[in-house]
């Protein structure tokens, strides 16, 4: 069973080697390291979240159980939670257990996630800040903090500086199917406004 000096040189080799160029990024919190180290030990068999708990008491440090952030990082992780949107369910595995899949490869949820963000940037430029800006209000009509959020530019008056409301999809489309403009008030609240008969 290598130790963990020895683990951490096993990642760092390649994160340098194949992730670095991908922007997955290297985990500066101890305790994301320490679950990291501990998937990459079990690598490819699945961890739950109990021997993830004893495997970092054993080897020193701390276990919030939340290892499942490591996905959004863009490490290539799978869980046995179907409910997730952040990486790939694998059925073979239990809602509480987590596998490394690769660590040569990106999570394939997340980079297409960054395509699409990427693909939204290059059409509305200055849209990825302004939804970093406003991430706690998320979706400026029903307030949801969906991981999918567009840009909508019909605006019609705003009391923000701002060129385009971040929607979900579904507030999106329906402003779109009616044709309507919105308004912004100062508390960051889009409201549509319907056109007179
Ligand atoms: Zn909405």
């Amino acid at each position: 069973m290598p130790d963990k000096t020895e683990l951490l040189s096993q990642l760092t080799g390649h994160w340098y080697n194949f992730l670095k160029k991908e922007s997955v990024k290297f985990p500066t919190a101890e305790t994301r390291l320490n679950q990291l180290l501990c998937l990459l030990d079990y690598y490819p068999k699945p961890v739950s979240q109990d021997m993830m708990d004893q495997w970092i008491r054993q080897k020193g440090g701390k276990n919030d159980r939340q290892a499942r952030h490591l996905a959004w990082d863009g490490w290539y992780i799978q869980t046995g939670n179907v409910n997730t949107t952040r990486m790939e369910v694998n059925s073979n595995l239990a809602s509480g257990e987590l596998c490394l899949v690769s660590f040569k490869k990106p999570n394939p949820v997340w980079q297409r996630f960054n395509e699409i963000q990427l693909s939204k940037e290059l059409k509305y430029p200055g849209f990825l800040s302004s939804i970093r800006k406003h991430k706690k209000r998320g979706c400026f009509m029903c307030g949801r903090k969906s991981i999918e959020i567009h840009p909508f530019a019909n605006i019609s008056h705003s009391e923000i500086e701002l060129k385009f409301a971040p929607l979900c999809e579904m507030c999106k489309d329906w402003c779109e199917k009616h044709k309507f403009s919105i308004q912004i008030d100062e508390n960051l609240v889009a409201r549509p406004l319907i056109p007179e008969a």
